[in-house]
């Protein structure tokens, strides 16, 4: 999608802090980190705008990303643990729309939402 921010980000028209890539996922650091490691794990295509999108035909793609958040959280050493977290819709915090899972870890979320 020519206007959507993630798009552009996967494109590399605007620049971004990779810290994994293959032909079809790109995780990059998050711009406003909500722990002391958050990473955003999208599909490179617009696939669907958030979870509320997926079909029978573009699943592939989740789980082509949880594939990319263990090979992540590998290579961030993330062996304490870390949450996974994907917004769906304006409600749930959605700000960008196009499909995409935040990992969060280092800090301490036993006593939060979920
Ligand atoms: P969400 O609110 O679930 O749609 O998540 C969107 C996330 O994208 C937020 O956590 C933002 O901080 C992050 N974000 C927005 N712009 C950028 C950017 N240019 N580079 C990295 N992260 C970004
Ligand atoms: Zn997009």
């Amino acid at each position: 999608m020519s206007d959507c921010l993630f798009c552009k980000i996967a494109a590399g028209e605007i620049p971004s802090n990779k810290v994994y890539e293959d032909e079809s996922v790109l995780a990059f650091r998050d711009i406003n980190p909500q722990a002391p490691v958050h990473i955003l794990v999208i599909p490179k295509a617009h696939a669907a705008d958030s979870a509320a999108q997926i079909t029978a035909e573009n699943s592939a793609v989740v789980a082509r990303c949880f594939e990319v958040i263990a090979k992540v959280a590998a290579q961030e050493g993330l062996k304490d643990g870390f949450r996974v977290i994907t917004n769906s819709g304006a409600a749930a915090g959605q700000t960008v729309p196009h499909l995409h899972f935040h990992i969060l870890a280092g800090a301490d979320m036993s006593d939060k939402l979920v």
